[in-house]
């Protein structure tokens, strides 16, 4: 059973003022649950010995993961930011490359590949999905552009034909930023599968969670071996512990990407009752989906969209709220009833770093209209069913205007 890692009110740290603005709310947006043997894994992995990367639950996760997705390479790394990263230097992004993202995503998404030097090209998203819009792609491709990188949105997956497609044509890698989408599917295939690489993020606001923590989803074989190296400081240590070199040595780039086998472990435990886990976030959707569907339609508010042909993660619950003005006397509403509701993404093309790559107003329109507008609900795997009840009942005595 789901239980709540919420310490007491009266523990808190000696000498420090409490931190957690969580605390100051009734429901908070989220917050960690555990699912199963989470502790008595980790206190396992003290037994064993072996604490650091690649250890017997960084093997098992590894297992798991490519079970699950049917993917022939998964590797734990210290968080999605770090997959991404990782993926940016396995495919050789040099200076002055171009890599298509979605305006509307985490840095991270992108900055991984600014990191090797490539220059970002924002693409706007489909009104309906949030999604990078396919249809936007063709015109944003230059001969320099080397990879594009999807982000599905909440979950739900983007027109991956489409994009695949495109992507194809011009001699493109994909890179699938996942760390929303884990056991989702777009026309029955796993989120995680389309691209060259893909990335999980475990990070503690997600659906499985170690802290933080991520993986490297391997689709193209041709990029295992390399991986394992970068991975691994630039060393072939992997080889080594396999018996198929007999020392190892420093071969390539690389850096330090392993998670710890202590996190590994505490992972383990969420993706055994992944089943349970996904149950209950669809139950937590559904109720706000169809409990908020008549107060929505009257004040035109509009909830997720969810293409016939996607099955999502249940990664999140939003709402478009109509201006930027209702959005935030929706939110001083929650919170004057103890409930934290919290906005997204603001447009990349328009933040500091974008605009130094020549991001301007009116580059992404839809991005920049729907993150003025959109909130995000309180959504964690222990929200008792009496506690989102009450955000649904202060959420329908909100009349917009
Ligand atoms: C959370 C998130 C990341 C970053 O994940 P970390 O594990 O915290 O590095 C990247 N992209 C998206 C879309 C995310 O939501």
């Amino acid at each position: 059973m789901v239980t709540s890692l919420v310490l007491p009110e009266t523990v808190s740290v000696p000498g420090q003022p409490r931190q957690n603005t969580n605390r100051s709310y009734r429901i908070p947006f989220n917050r960690p649950t555990l699912v199963g043997k989470e502790l008595y894994y980790i206190s396992q992995v003290i037994h064993l010995g072996h604490s650091a990367g690649d250890g017997a639950f960084s093997k098992r996760c590894h297992a798991l993961l490519e079970e699950i997705l049917g993917a022939p390479k998964v590797l734990l790394t210290t968080s999605c930011t770090d997959a991404l990263e990782l993926s940016a230097l396995l495919l050789d992004i040099q200076p002055g490359d171009e890599v298509i993202v979605p305006s509307f995503t985490f840095v991270s998404t992108i900055n991984a590949f600014v990191l090797r030097g490539a220059k970002p090209v924002f693409a706007d998203v489909r009104p309906d999905t949030l999604n990078l819009d396919e249809r936007v792609l063709e015109g944003l491709i230059t001969e320099r552009t080397r990879a594009i990188v999807p982000v599905h949105y909440a979950g739900i997956g983007c027109e991956m034909d489409e994009i695949d497609a495109i992507a194809q044509k011009h001699g493109i890698r994909v890179v699938e930023d996942n760390a929303h989408g884990l056991l989702g599917k777009y026309r029955g295939k796993n989120l995680g599968t389309f691209g060259c690489l893909a990335t999980q993020s475990f990070h503690e606001t997600k659906n499985f969670i170690c802290g933080e923590g991520g993986a490297l989803i391997i689709n193209d074989t041709s990029l295992i071996e390399r991986a394992e190296i970068l991975r691994e400081k630039g060393t072939n240590r992997s080889r080594f512990f396999r018996g198929q070199v007999d020392k190892y040595t420093w071969v390539d780039l690389g850096s330090s990407f392993l998670l710890s086998d202590i996190l590994a472990a505490f992972l383990y435990a969420q993706l055994e009752e992944r089943e349970e886990i996904q149950a209950t976030r669809r139950r937590i959707w559904e109720y706000y989906d169809e409990q908020l569907r008549d107060w929505a339609t009257e004040f035109e508010i509009r909830q997720p969209v969810v293409p016939a042909h996607c099955d999502q993660a249940y990664h999140m619950y939003y709402l478009l709220m109509p201006s930027l003005s209702i959005r935030e006397a929706f939110i001083d509403h929650l919170k004057a009833r103890g409930i934290l509701s919290v906005f997204h993404y603001l447009p990349l093309h328009l933040s500091d770093m974008g605009r130094r790559f020549g991001g301007k107003e009116g580059d992404c329109p839809v991005v920049e209209d729907v993150s003025d507008r959109l909130v995000r609900l309180p959504f964690f795997n222990d929200l008792a069913e009496s506690d989102q009840a009450s955000v649904v009942e202060a959420i329908t005595e909100f009349i917009p205007r």
